[in-house]
C-alpha cells in the first residue's frame, strides 16, 4: 500500500476536518460552513463512506481528507502528506539525500532573503541615507505601519553594502548568488550587489516565507524597476506580491483585487 492510502485509510477525514470546521450530523453524513468561502447555510459536506468532502455552494468542488489540509493549510501536497501522516503515525518514505540537499537549500535561502530584507528594511527606517526613500514613499502618501506591514526597504547606492553586511554575519558568497542578491563581475573579481539606490520590496510566498525581491529606482535612472532572478525559491510567474498579507481577506470576502505594480498593492 502507498503511503498516500495508508495515511488515508488510518485517518477518519470526519475527524480531521472537525479540526477545522464544526460538523453537524446530516443522515451518513456531515455537514458545516465551507471553510473556503463565507456562507450563512451550510453546503459543505462531508463523507464518511467515500472519505471525501464536497462544497456544493460557490466553491462547487471538493476531494479527499489530503486536499483539504493542502487547501486549508496552503500546503503542497507533500507538506500535506508530511503532516497527516505524522498524525496517522505513518512512516514515510525518507527523502533522497538530493531531495534533502535541495530543501535544505530553500530553507537556507529563505532564511538569507529573510535577513536581507530586515537589512533593507532598517536602512530604510533608520539611516540618514534611507531619508531620500522615506521622502518619496510619503509623498506617494504610503504611511509608516503600511510600510512596516510590507517590510519595504532601502538598498543603498553603493556596489558592496548588501554583500559585505551578509558575509559579515556568516553567509557565504556562493549563497548570495544563488538568492540573486549579487552579481558575479565578468572579470571574475567577486562579486556586486544587484539593487543599488532603489526602493526594496520583499515578495513573499504564501506562507510569508520571502522569496524574493522588487526593487523600483529613485529619480530617473533604468531599468524602473528591477527583480531577483529565477532561483530555487523564486519563480517570479508563480508568485503574487502581497499574498502572504491578503489571502484571508480574499477567503472571506471571495473577492481578489488585482493590480499591476508594488505601490499599487501597498
Ligand atoms: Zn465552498
Amino acid at each position: 500500500m502507498s503511503a498516500v492510502d495508508e495515511v488515508k485509510q488510518r485517518l477518519d477525514i470526519v475527524q480531521v476536518i472537525s479540526a477545522y470546521v464544526p460538523l453537524k450530523k446530516a443522515g451518513r453524513n456531515y455537514k458545516g460552513l465551507c471553510p473556503f468561502h463565507s456562507e450563512k447555510t451550510p453546503s459543505f459536506i462531508v463523507f464518511p463512506d467515500s472519505q471525501r468532502w464536497h462544497c456544493f455552494g460557490a466553491c462547487g468542488t471538493g476531494g479527499d481528507v489530503v486536499s483539504f489540509v493542502m487547501k486549508r493549510e496552503n500546503l503542497s501536497f507533500g507538506e500535506a502528506l508530511k503532516l497527516l501522516a505524522a498524525r496517522a503515525g505513518v512512516q514515510l518514505q525518507p527523502p533522497t539525500p538530493q531531495q534533502e540537499a535541495e530543501a535544505d537549500e530553500r530553507r537556507r535561502l529563505w532564511d538569507l532573503n529573510r535577513q536581507a530584507a530586515e537589512y533593507f528594511h532598517r536602512l530604510l527606517i533608520e539611516s540618514s541615507e534611507g531619508a531620500v526613500a522615506r521622502r518619496y514613499l510619503e509623498q506617494r502618501g504610503l504611511r509608516p505601519e503600511t510600510l512596516r506591514a510590507f517590510q519595504v526597504g532601502y538598498a543603498r547606492d553603493d556596489w558592496q553594502a548588501l554583500g559585505s553586511h551578509l558575509k559579515a554575519i556568516g553567509w557565504r558568497e556562493e549563497e548570495l548568488l544563488r538568492a540573486g542578491l549579487v552579481i558575479e563581475r565578468e572579470d571574475g573579481s567577486g562579486t556586486y550587489d544587484r539593487f543599488r539606490g532603489r526602493i526594496i520590496f520583499p515578495i513573499r510566498d504564501a506562507r510569508g516565507r520571502v522569496c524574493g525581491f522588487g526593487g523600483r529606482v529613485l529619480g530617473q535612472s533604468e531599468p524602473k524597476y528591477l527583480n531577483t532572478p529565477q532561483t530555487p525559491v523564486f519563480d517570479k510567474g508563480s508568485v503574487l506580491f502581497g499574498i502572504d498579507l491578503a489571502r484571508e481577506a480574499i477567503r472571506r470576502a471571495e473577492t481578489a483585487v488585482l493590480v499591476e505594480g508594488y505601490m499599487d498593492v501597498l
